[in-house]
C-alpha cells in the first residue's frame, strides 16, 4: 500500500467540484485516509513548492495557491501515487488525455484543478507537510 498528497486547488474549490474529484479517485480504488480543508498561507505555500521557487512561474503560482481554500487529502491505495498521477493527467491541460481531471476541468497549466506528488521522497515530504501521524487513518 502507497500514500500520496492530493491537493484540489483553489480553483477546484471555486468551480465545486470536490466530490467529483474525490468521487474519482474512489472509483479508482484510491481511499481517502485523511482530508482538510485550508485557506494556506503565503508561507505555507512556499515551503510547499519550495523545490519551484527559482521558476520564473513562482511568483505567481503561490498568489494562485493562497487565493482561496483548498483541499489537502492523503489517498491510499496499490501505486497510489501513478494512479493519481494518471487521474490528473499533463501539468497542462492541452496536454492531457481525454477522461483526465485536468482535461476535463482545468482552464491553465498554472490553474490546473489538482496537486499530486510524483514520487516516494515527495510523497512523504508532502503527506507529512501538511497532516501529522494522529490525523491519518
Ligand atoms: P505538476 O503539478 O503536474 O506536478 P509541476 O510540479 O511541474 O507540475 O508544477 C507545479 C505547479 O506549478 C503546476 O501544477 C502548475 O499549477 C504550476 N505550473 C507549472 N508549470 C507552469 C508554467 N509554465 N506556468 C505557470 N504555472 C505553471
Ligand atoms: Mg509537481
Amino acid at each position: 500500500m502507497e500514500r500520496t498528497l492530493s491537493i484540489i486547488k483553489p480553483d477546484g474549490v471555486k468551480k465545486n467540484i470536490i466530490g467529483e474529484v474525490v468521487s474519482r479517485f474512489e472509483k479508482a480504488g484510491l481511499k481517502v485516509v485523511a482530508s482538510k480543508m485550508k485557506h494556506l498561507s503565503q508561507r505555507e505555500a512556499e515551503g510547499f513548492y519550495a523545490v519551484h521557487k527559482e521558476r520564473p512561474f513562482f511568483g505567481s503560482l503561490i498568489e494562485f495557491m493562497i487565493s482561496g481554500p483548498v483541499v489537502l487529502m492523503i489517498l491510499e491505495g496499490e501505486g497510489a501515487i501513478l494512479k493519481n498521477r494518471e487521474l490528473m493527467g499533463a501539468t497542462n491541460p492541452a496536454d492531457a488525455d481525454e477522461g483526465t481531471i485536468r482535461k476535463d476541468f482545468a482552464d491553465s497549466i498554472e490553474s490546473n484543478i489538482v496537486h499530486g506528488s510524483d514520487a516516494p521522497e515527495t510523497a512523504d515530504f508532502e503527506t507529512k507537510y501538511f497532516f501529522s501521524a494522529l490525523e491519518t487513518y
